[in-house]
């Protein structure tokens, strides 16, 4: 698996990956998060503990339980960290905690490194054994609810390490911090080449039309992702301009705003016949991949974004991406190279026409854009910067770290 990466990936990242792997082996490193399907971090993972394990790490992903009041209030301080005036009472924080608890017993929580994934499992700190535990934030943190940043930071603080997505994002609070941008994987199903026939497939399947180009958004239903925007953007935009729309998303099992969002989009798009709403099962990576191959134009309009996995996926396969300048995707997207970045409707509305218009200009954009993911944004470099990290705390208090 690994000699595929071989002429995809950038040599000196895989020669790195390798002295890791051999500094590391048969170390043992746990992920612990709070979704198997659904979001960028569980698209991380099921490609990455894999790799790591063939590495000749000693990968495990473990998935924290919870019930619906436990996600509730996660998706509350999820929001609450994104910016929106969320009250999170005390009780709500002890429920959080006792939640965590109770997975604590469960789970072994033996590893030489643990990288705890967002808020829901953070609490499970108080529970370290040994090891470096490493708290991994996918969240905008740009414009946090203070009280509820506060407060998970009286976890975040017994850490030995932190990792944030964007510099922006991290703040003092006392222990090494580190950014690390995520990343996609180019061998997977959702990123790997496709036949004609499999691209036919999808569009069959959802009886989407090709005669005219098509706009798309991937995303889960939420409100911070704006599909409402892009259906404004999109109707804007239809005046001049003959297209149809794809909002494709799918539940994840820790967002239970997913299904109220969905039903927003389905009414403000009033059937529109030239709106397609997929909602997708879980584990639909080939038609997402048909769907972001096939669109002339891609957006990710969010309004708050950690990183944004869809903007690379998108410009691994050579599109343009108009998006939102906010949290991670300003690192994806160079203005006017590999994209465009957007503050408003009307900019996004303005911004699909020029790609719309002008097709030698998308292609090119597109190219640079793949080169662009290429060089900074493949699965690789990202397990080469999550096992130096590991490396480095462990050798912390050296002047030279050697490999
Ligand atoms: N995704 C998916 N199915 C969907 C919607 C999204 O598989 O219906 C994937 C998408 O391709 C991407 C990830 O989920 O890999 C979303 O990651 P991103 O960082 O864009 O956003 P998040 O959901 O983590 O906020």
């Amino acid at each position: 698996m690994f000699d595929q990466y071989l002429g995809i990936s950038p040599k000196g990242d895989l020669l790195l990956l390798q002295m890791l792997g051999e500094k590391l082996n048969k170390r043992s490193f746990l992920h612990i998060n709070s979704t198997r399907e659904g979001g960028g971090v569980a698209e991380i993972l099921q490609r990455m503990i894999p790799i790591l394990n063939e590495l000749g790490i000693e990968a495990r992903w473990e998935v924290i339980e919870g019930d619906p009041n436990f996600f509730e209030i996660t998706k509350k301080i999820h929001n609450a960290l994104q910016g929106n005036p969320e009250d999170v009472t005390e009780d709500m924080w002890q429920y959080h905690f006792e939640v965590n608890r109770r997975n604590a017993e469960k789970i072994s929580l033996e590893a030489d490194a643990i990288l705890i994934h967002d808020p829901q499992p953070a609490a499970l700190i108080e529970f370290k054994k040994n090891g470096s535990w490493i708290w991994r934030c996918h969240i905008d943190l740009s414009n946090p609810h203070q009280k509820v940043s506060d407060y998970l930071c009286r976890y975040c603080q017994r850490y030995d390490a932190a990792i944030f997505s964007v510099s922006k994002f991290a703040r003092s609070i006392g222990i090494d911090e580190f950014i690390v941008s995520p990343s996609i994987d180019p061998i997977s199903e959702k990123n790997r080449a496709l036949t004609e026939d499999e691209i036919d497939e999808t569009f069959n399947k959802f009886q989407i039309p090709r005669d005219r180009p098509i706009i798309l958004q991937v995303s889960r239903f939420d409100r911070f992702k704006d599909p409402l925007g892009v259906i404004k953007a999109f109707r804007t935009v239809k005046k001049y301009n003959d297209c149809i729309l794809v909002l494709a998303g799918s539940p994840a099992t820790d967002d239970p705003e997913g299904e109220a969002v969905l039903n927003e989009v389905k009414e403000y798009a009033a059937n529109d016949p030239d709106i397609f709403i997929l909602l997708l099962p879980p584990f639909s990576d080939k038609d997402i991949n048909a769907l972001q191959r096939t669109a002339a134009v891609v957006l990710q309009k969010s309004l708050k974004e950690g990183f944004g996995l869809t903007v690379s996926e998108a410009m691994w396969k050579g599109k343009p991406v108009i998006g939102g300048a906010v949290g991670g995707i300003p690192l994806q997207i160079m203005h006017g190279v590999t994209g465009f970045l957007i503050h408003s409707v009307e900019g996004a509305a303005f911004r699909i026409r020029q790609l719309l218009n002008n097709p030698e200009m998308s292609n090119r954009m597109g190219e640079k854009g793949r080169e662009f993911v290429r060089k900074n944004f493949l699965i690789t470099r990202q397990i080469r910067d999550y096992l130096s990290i590991w490396y480095s705390l462990e050798n912390k208090g050296k002047n030279v770290i050697e490999l």
